[in-house]
């Protein structure tokens, strides 16, 4: 493969994707730019491709040549919502290892609140034999927001396991197991028959907010909530008020609208919610390697990419 790649991330491994990228692209030149201000090493024209987390604004500007930016994640908003972006193919990650570890994140969640496992972290502290008969999975409505890549295996890994498991998305999709239904009219109705919900949608200008006090509101009664995509899509605010009248009962939070979550925030403090600090899946450079190098393979040989995100429509 000729041409150079530039990576960039502040929070990444840089060495560890320039192996696995020189595995899966022999001749790929990998630079690695500076995560303090994005500088790079050698010809900047000679660059083709950008492997980036949040670069420092201007940073595309400097490869005159660039074809293709990846975006090192699934989530795709910091980059979108860029006034800087180049006018170039634009992909996310995508690999089976991350979705892999996202469904068995979503999986753990959903048990953690399915068995009831708060209640009896609760009950032991208080030295407090406390049995609550456990129900089958199959009688446990499960709803996932968010049928994409992440989010189809999730739901199907609920849905693996016994769950009722229901999806919503934009458009229609037809998974195994999965009753799903699509668009803006039929989300109140999903709400309304969901008791535990997976918030797994990407944010946009369409979801930020999307779930506020009367989508909440919409809820069973004790329902439970897990987010493990991006916080803005939910109005945080409005949620600690449901989870403090206990209209929703319980939730675990992988996300939040400010990372890492402020010191003052009552999330941190309210026994009925789990924090975790935003790890439910993380790219695997060993094996995401190999879809960028694909990637790269169809710019050079002219070739639509795979797995395109559509800045207009922010995922
Ligand atoms: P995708 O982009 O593959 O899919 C997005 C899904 O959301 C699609 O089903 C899409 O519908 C649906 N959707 C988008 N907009 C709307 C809307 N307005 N109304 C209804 N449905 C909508 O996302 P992934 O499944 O790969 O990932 C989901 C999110 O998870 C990422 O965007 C990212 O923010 C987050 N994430 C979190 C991580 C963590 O560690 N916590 C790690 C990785 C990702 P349709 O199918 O019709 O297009």
């Amino acid at each position: 493969m000729s041409g150079a790649l530039v990576f960039y991330s502040a929070v990444d491994n840089g060495p560890e994707w320039q192996a696995a990228l020189a595995a899966a692209a022999p001749g790929l030149d990998v630079r690695i730019a500076d995560p303090a201000d994005g500088t790079v090493e050698g010809d900047p024209a000679d660059v083709r491709y950008a492997l980036v987390w949040k670069p420092p604004h201007g940073f595309f500007a400097r490869f005159p040549n660039l074809k293709l930016v990846v975006n090192l994640g699934a989530g795709v908003d910091a980059l979108v919502a860029r006034d800087d972006l180049p006018d170039v193919a634009i992909t996310r990650l995508s690999d089976p290892h991350m979705a892999r570890m996202m469904a068995s994140f979503v999986l753990f969640c959903v048990l953690r609140h399915a068995r009831e496992i708060p209640t009896f972290e609760k009950a032991q502290r208080e030295r407090r034999w406390h049995y609550v008969h456990p129900r089958t999975a199959g009688e446990i409505r499960v709803g996932v927001l968010g049928l994409g890549e992440l989010g189809a295996a999730a739901a199907q890994e609920l849905a693996r396991q016994g769950f009722d498991v229901r999806g919503w998305s934009r458009t229609a999709k037809s998974l195994d197991g999965v009753q799903s239904c699509h668009g803006m009219d039929a989300l109140a109705g999903f709400l309304a028959d969901t008791e535990i919900l997976v918030v797994m949608l990407p944010l946009t200008p369409e979801t930020r907010g999307l779930l506020d006090a009367a989508h909440l509101a919409l809820l069973p009664r004790g329902a439970k909530f897990i987010n493990v995509a991006r916080g803005a899509v939910v109005d945080e605010a409005a949620l600690i008020t449901a989870l403090a009248s206990g209209h929703i009962a319980e939730a675990t939070l992988d996300v939040f609208a400010t990372e890492p979550l402020p010191s003052e925030s009552p999330l941190w403090g309210m026994d009925n919610v789990l924090v975790t600090p935003h790890l439910a899946s993380v790219a695997i450079p060993a094996s995401a390697a190999a879809q960028i190098a694909d990637n790269i393979r169809r710019v050079e040989e002219g070739r639509e990419v795979l797995n395109r995100v559509d800045p207009a429509r922010g995922y």
